[in-house]
Formats: C-alpha cells, structure tokens, sequence
C-alpha cells in the first residue's frame, strides 16, 4: 500500500520505514512539497488529526491514498509532565534535539534530579477516504540529567528504557524497534491498515 507520512521528521520517517516493511512509506514533502503544519491542538490526538487532515486535504482527490501522522513526546512527572504535547519546541519554535535535552536536562537539574521515570507517548492518525482512525502507543522508563550515545533521535540519548541500564542513544535501533510507542501504536494501527 502507499501510505504518505504527514511528517518531516528524518527519524520518525526512518521508523515507518523500518516498521512498514511491506508499504512505500512515502514523506509528504515529496507529494506536495514543503507545507507548513500548525499543530496547535491541547493533546497528541488532536495534533495527530491535525497533521494528517492538512497532508489529506492537498491529496484527497486521490482516492486510494492513506495518510498517516504521528504525534509524539516524553512526558516526565517529577516536572509536572513537561514536556508532553511541546517536546518538539521545548526550547523554543524550530528547536533542535540538542536544544530541547538542554532544557530537559537544567529542568532536571534545578530539582537535582539525576534519574526520575518518564514516558513517551504516541499518537498514530489515519485517514483513508474520508474516514479518521486513531490509536496510542507507550514506551516506559526514565530520564537521566545528561546524553549518553549518539542513536536514536529527540530525547533518546536521555531514556533509559525499563528493564535496560542504557539509554536508547547507546541501544541498538532494532532494540528500540522490539517495544517503542511508535512501534505499540503501529501494532494497532495495523490492524486497521489490514481492513482498509
Ligand atoms: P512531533 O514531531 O511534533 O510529534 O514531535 C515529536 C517530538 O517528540 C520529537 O521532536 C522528539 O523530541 C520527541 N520524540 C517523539 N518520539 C521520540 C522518540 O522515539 N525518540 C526520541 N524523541 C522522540
């Protein structure tokens, strides 16, 4: 199947790719050039609709294109769930990773918290003909105040997944792949793929 991905993203994308084997992941940006995406909604639903309904309404007059959307982030509890639904801009609009685990890292640090559990969540949105579905995904673990390893992408080099002593920045990405939020989300996610 052709699945367009409402994301710009590099790692996010790489991801699908990995994890839809089967299916030409394809980046928006290929099918209808560069498009700004306003994600101003209060949760990772409503931010994951939003994105695929702004892919979708550009190429809907083709009726058998799927586009799928992910809306993600780490939530950490100690610091009343920052940075939640603003992971991406965490340290500003257009932040980069190295940017955001900064702030991560002196939030952690003003409370001198060197280990405190965490959370990613994702949000997957499908549209295909009209019709939305969404489903969630959760990775658990905890955040350290520094990176440690150079894989992943965003917070990874901060995680330390449960039941690992090493962050997803040192792990192999097939690791990561075995358990992530993405990968939990997409699981059900393909169980509607498979009824369109
Ligand atoms: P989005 O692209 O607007 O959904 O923002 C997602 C942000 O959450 C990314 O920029 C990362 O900072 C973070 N994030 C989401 N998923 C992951 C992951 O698997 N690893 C590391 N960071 C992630």
């Amino acid at each position: 199947m052709k699945i367009i991905i409402a994301s710009g993203n590099k790692g996010k994308i790489k991801e699908f790719q990995v994890l839809l084997p089967n299916d030409e992941v394809i980046p928006f940006k290929e099918v209808t050039g560069d498009i700004e995406i306003i994600e101003d909604g209060n949760s990772f639903k409503e931010n994951a609709i939003i994105k695929a309904k702004t892919i979708y309404e550009k190429i809907k007059d083709n009726k058998n294109i799927l586009v799928i959307s992910d809306d993600s982030g780490i939530s950490v509890p100690e610091i009343n769930n920052e940075p939640n639904i603003y992971s991406a801009r965490y340290a500003g609009v257009n932040a980069a990773d190295k940017q955001n685990n900064a702030k991560l890292i002196q939030k952690l640090k003003e409370k001198n918290i060197k280990k405190t559990s965490a959370f990613y969540t994702a949000c997957i949105a499908i549209i295909y003909q009209n019709e939305i579905y969404t489903v969630h995904g959760w990775m658990y673990g905890n955040v350290i105040d520094k990176e440690i390893g150079e894989g992943g992408f965003g917070y990874d080099p901060m995680f330390i997944p449960n039941g690992f002593d090493k962050t997803l920045g040192e792990l192999d990405n097939n690791i990561k792949k075995n358990f992530s939020h993405r990968s939990n989300a997409l699981k059900l996610a393909k169980k509607i793929l498979n009824l369109l």
